[in-house]
């Protein structure tokens, strides 16, 4: 794409450089995690070298110094995906931002149960909406909010061509559901979900609507607040930040509203024997020490891409995600799973290989330095669905290259005859 330069991009990531076994690394999983920039990894040092200290306490330098740094990050974040600092709350991760927005629903006798928490609380008869596609991660702290509340959980099934059925959507989602919560991509189909038709049925029922943006933030211009959901997670490893951070956003009159989930140290005002008030957000949210040199490194992360313009790096994977399907189309055996047509797409393709174990077949690229994704990639009821247990995934980023697209549809090739499958 125009104005875009993967070979350049690539001398940033230092482990681009690495071979497996004398074969150059391709990496093609960055959907599970993905490879860190200098610029990250000498944030993440730099702070803790530097000026580590603890945020929001203490008169020292150190602390003031510590403290701008950690808000400052907040404020890059969130205004990567379009939100105000006080609408993101730092988590450990996507799990972890939606466990947090599964128990604070579920919470509703915290804060001694104000209007705030009625609000919310979920009881037999309200109903949960999530897809067939979900992450486990979008997926079992719903399963655990309904069988805690006597909710039911109900889903929206996958099409064939890996869409989501939008007219059972239109039939699920209805005056008893509280919540939708569905991903802005899926992991595994790579689709570019229709945010904006989901939200809309959500809202005519009055149900919250919690967006999965995990496969998106790092590949997508992402303005959450024009998506229009309620509430949001992303995770900071996946979009070139380090382990251990991801962030949950939240429109303000949702979050104002919201129980807290953890409890503890930063996230209250007055504290007796007896009982506690809580800050407002994003504070409330955020008990305990927070993960800051992770914020710092991810504000980096967040600056990386931003400065190399996400309508590019889009540009860019998506010539990617094309080569990558004309190649595999051209195999024979290989059913690709989510490949409708005329959607907008991440280039990830998870596909299964007629005759031959997902294990072998990445045991047999990585012997050629081809680094991908096999297994049920935390989706089983989605691999169910298709009547499979496991899958490989191919996921670039905008570090890849055409040629290594090239020798990754090389060795594929070979997979086949390798194993003796039938044609
Ligand atoms: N949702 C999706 C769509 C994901 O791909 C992942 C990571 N595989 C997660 C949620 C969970 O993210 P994390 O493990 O970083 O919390």
């Amino acid at each position: 794409a125009a104005g875009f330069d993967p070979v350049a991009v690539r001398g940033d990531f230092p482990i681009l450089a690495r071979d497996i076994d004398g074969a150059p690394l391709v990496y093609l999983d960055s959907a599970a995690t993905s490879q860190k920039p200098r610029a990250v990894i000498d944030a993440e040092v730099a702070f803790l070298a530097g000026a580590n200290a603890a945020v929001h306490r203490g008169a020292h330098t150190l602390a003031a110094e510590a403290t701008e740094l950690f808000e400052d990050a907040r404020e890059t974040v969130a205004a990567f995906v379009g939100a105000r600092p006080e609408q993101l709350v730092w988590t450990s991760g996507a799990t972890a931002g939606l466990n947090l927005v599964a128990y604070a629903l579920g919470n509703a006798s915290i804060g001694r149960g104000g209007p705030a928490a009625r609000r919310f609380s979920l009881a037999p008869g309200d109903e949960i909406v999530v897809t067939e596609s979900e992450h486990h991660a979008n997926l079992i702290p719903w399963q655990e909010l309904a069988a805690r509340t006597g909710a039911l959980l109900r889903h929206i099934p996958v099409l064939d061509d890996g869409r989501l059925d939008l007219g059972v959507a239109a039939s699920v989602i209805g005056e008893r559901t509280r919540v939708v919560a569905f991903p802005h991509v899926s992991n595994v189909l790579g689709i570019v979900n229709p945010v904006a038709d989901l939200v809309s049925l959500a809202r005519a029922a009055g149900a919250l609507t919690v967006l999965d943006a995990c496969q998106s933030a790092p590949h997508l211009p992402l303005d959450l607040p024009t998506l229009g959901v309620d509430l949001a997670v992303f995770s900071g490893h996946k979009m070139l930040g380090p382990y251990g951070i991801g962030a949950l956003y939240g429109r303000s009159d949702v979050l104002e509203a919201l129980p807290p989930f953890l409890t503890g140290g930063s996230m209250i005002t007055t504290v007796t024997l007896d009982r506690a008030e809580y800050l407002p957000p994003p504070q409330r949210f955020e008990a305990g020490t927070q993960p800051v040199s992770q914020a710092i490194a991810l504000a980096a992360a967040v600056r990386y891409l931003g400065g190399l313009d996400m309508a590019a790096v889009h540009a860019h994977e998506t010539a990617l995600e094309q080569r990558m399907l004309r190649g595999l189309r051209q195999i024979p055996g290989i059913r690709l799973l989510g490949d409708a047509d005329g959607v907008e797409r991440v280039a990830l393709w998870a596909f299964d290989v007629a005759g031959v174990h997902a294990h072998d077949v990445g045991q047999f690229l990585d012997a050629r330095g081809v680094a991908v994704r096999v297994g049920h990639h935390c989706a089983q009821p989605l691999h169910r669905r298709f009547g499979i247990t496991a899958s490989v995934r191919a996921s670039a980023a905008l570090y890849n290259t055409e040629d290594e697209i090239d020798v990754f549809l090389d060795a594929l090739s070979g997979v086949r005859p390798f194993f003796g499958a039938d044609a």
